[in-house]
């Protein structure tokens, strides 16, 4: 399972960025995305998202 943000419900607020413990959230452009290449599934910036923008696919 790996997560990814829904970058039509995504205000780039930057909160899950700070909150990645491995930093696997990158600014690209406007959006944010989530390097799955990075991202270890730890879930903690999925309860950051004040949207809930990100999920798992
Ligand atoms: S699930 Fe964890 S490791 Fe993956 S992007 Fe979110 S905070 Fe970072
Ligand atoms: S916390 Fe949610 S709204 Fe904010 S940048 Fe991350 S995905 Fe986008």
């Amino acid at each position: 399972m790996v997560y990814q943000i829904d970058k039509n419900i995504c205000v780039s607020c930057g909160a899950c960025a700070g909150n990645c413990p491995v930093l696997a959230i990158e600014q690209k452009d406007d959006k944010y995305e989530i390097n799955a290449n990075i991202c270890v599934s730890c879930g903690a910036c999925e309860s950051t998202c004040p949207v809930s923008a990100i999920f798992q696919k």
